[in-house]
């Protein structure tokens, strides 16, 4: 099959990079773009925000048109499906007929391959852990031309999970589905005043079922930290189906929408959309879970510079101090960004370079502009020196020493590269620069 040459960015649309991208339907297709390219990397749907599912002068096979369900077990819930199905089709498909994913990211247009490759987690990681806990096993096409079934346990299986396409690509998958009836969470919003509020807040939420605290990122002194917390339990409602209206970003905003002043007055209105005493509502599951799919291309919003996210996590210990800190700098810095997302995490991810720990992530947006490595350089060492780490599916600048530091099991990622990949054919703009084979790090 043909490629075509293309220039693509992640979500964040920075960096940018050109490569030969096949979009294959059929498997043997893919399998055939995979043995004749040195140097290759799958792309689900270009969620990831940085230079992860980038491969500057090699190939990207776009597992999109691979979006297939390929069967279901009524009695276990067990999904058998391609890597390009998303999460929005398996809401679609399954929650009318009584069945849900137990895990899902902030965006239902995320792929289940890509989901794996970055063991995300939801707003319900303390209670069901990440994506991959609850995936059986998964088929992944090896450098050498080879399909492997990787079962739960195997060392392979550990690398792939958070691995972000470096052990192959996954070609099919097997999920476990949760249970359900409805379509509806009933949903709790609360004002909550400061950072210290917000953290026991949250650590009381950790026994609901999902939770999730939005902060105004610019405001200082003692209302550092204020927000909204969102806390939800699913119900047995059905409500009636919504049409829904997607609404487009026409264009690349120009820089002035991006204002300290724009940017505090939405804040503040987002905060006001909640009375004093807080309110609970019926709210549907599609927009409790994916509350920034209403609005498609948002990231135009940040104009054609792009914009990167930072998110992080620090264990709870450290959290009111690294939090604190980070939150003055990016308030110091009058780094524009709208609402910034607080939640906590549950017990360790089981890939070896799973971002989820437990403790407390902080995940915010900073448009792309010249000061930004500098603040962006000063949140990686405070997460660093909190023993906290940053989320590789967000990630465009970090260091390699850093991501060393902050991933212990980077050399045993590295051995099992070496054995299913030795001439490293799998590779990424990100793995480069963050040297994540060893020995090939840019800086
Ligand atoms: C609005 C928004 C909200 C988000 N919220 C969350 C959240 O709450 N929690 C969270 O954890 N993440 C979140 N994310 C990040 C997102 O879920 C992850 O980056 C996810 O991996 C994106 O999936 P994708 O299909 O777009 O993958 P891509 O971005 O296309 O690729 C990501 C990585 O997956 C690899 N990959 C893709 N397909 C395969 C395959 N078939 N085989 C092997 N490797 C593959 C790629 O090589 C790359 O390394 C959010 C992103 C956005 C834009």
């Amino acid at each position: 099959m043909r490629a075509k040459t293309q220039t693509l960015g992640g979500w964040g649309r920075w960096p940018t990079s050109t490569a030969s991208v096949f979009r294959p339907e059929r498997l043997a297709e893919l399998q055939r773009a995979v043995a004749d390219a040195p140097s290759v990397l799958a792309r689900g749907a270009g969620r990831s925000y940085g230079d992860q599912a980038l491969n500057q002068s090699g190939s990207l096979v776009l597992t999109t048109r691979l979006n297939r369900l390929l069967g279901f077990d009524p009695t276990t819930g067990l999904l058998v499906a391609e890597p390009g199905v998303t999460f929005r089709d398996v809401l679609a498909t399954f929650q009318p007929r009584g069945w849900r994913l137990p895990v899902s990211p902030g965006t239902g247009f995320a792929t289940l391959g890509g989901a794996i490759a970055n063991d995300v987690h939801g707003k319900n990681h303390d209670g069901r852990g990440s994506f991959s806990d609850h995936v059986q096993w998964f088929d992944l096409l090896l450098a050498s031309g080879e399909v492997r079934r990787v079962v739960r346990g195997d060392a392979l299986f550990r690398a792939t999970v958070g691995g972000m396409g470096l052990t192959g690509v996954i070609i099919a998958l097997a999920v476990t589905l949760d249970r359900v009836t409805g379509n509806a969470v009933l949903l709790k919003e609360q004002r909550i005043t400061d950072l210290d509020h917000f953290l026991s807040a949250l650590q009381a939420a950790r026994a609901s079922s999902y939770s999730v605290g939005w902060i105004d990122a610019l405001a200082r002194g003692r209302a550092l930290g204020r927000g909204l917390l969102e806390t939800a339990e699913p119900t047995d409602t059905t409500l009636p189906p919504e049409r829904e209206r997607r609404r487009r970003v026409p264009l690349d905003f120009p820089g002035f929408a991006l204002s300290a002043p724009m940017v505090r007055a939405f804040n503040l209105a987002y905060r006001w959309r909640v009375p004093t005493a807080g309110r609970e509502r019926l709210a549907p599951v599609a927009k409790f879970l994916y509350p920034l799919d209403a609005i498609e291309d948002w990231n135009r919003i940040y104009g054609k510079r792009g914009f990167h996210q930072f998110q992080c996590v620090v264990p709870d210990a450290e959290a009111p101090r690294a939090l604190t800190a980070m939150l003055q700098a990016i308030a110091d810095a009058g780094a524009a960004s709208f609402l910034a997302v607080l939640k906590t995490l549950g017990p360790r991810g089981q890939g070896m370079l799973s971002f989820p720990q437990p403790g407390f992530t902080l995940a915010l947006d900073f448009p792309h502009r010249a000061t930004t490595g500098e603040l962006l350089a000063r949140l990686e060492r405070l997460t660093l020196d909190a023993g906290g780490r940053l989320y590789l599916a967000k990630d465009s600048v970090a260091s390699p020493a850093s991501i060393a530091a902050m991933y212990p099991d980077l050399p045993a990622f590295q051995a099992v590269l070496a054995e299913v990949d030795p001439a490293g054919r799998f590779t990424s703009d990100m793995a480069r620069r963050l040297g994540v084979r060893g020995g090939e790090a840019r800086r």
